[in-house]
């Protein structure tokens, strides 16, 4: 019997996020930033809509921003959204 079986379900309610450099929509969802594995940068959330796409730094290219994933956990999410 699995009547009790879990589904899982995303209740996530989802914006449509894509990468500003390539347009990407393949992109992950992380809380607060999204990452593109065509460029391997992460953006933040919050510059969305209120930077142009043109003029949207990654994380990576502000600097000063240790991935806050450890490659392992990384990888991981991408082979499970991907
Ligand atoms: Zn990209």
């Amino acid at each position: 019997m699995y009547k009790n079986y879990k589904k899982m379900t995303k209740a996530n309610k989802k914006k449509k996020y894509y990468c500003p450099r390539c347009k990407n929509e393949k992109i992950i969802d992380f809380d607060d930033f999204i990452h593109c594995p065509k460029c391997n940068l992460d953006f933040d959330k919050e510059f969305f809509g209120v930077v142009d796409d043109e003029n949207m730094l990654s994380r990576q290219e502000l600097g000063g921003f240790i991935d806050v994933f450890n490659d392992e956990e990384k990888k991981n999410l991408l082979e499970n959204e991907l």
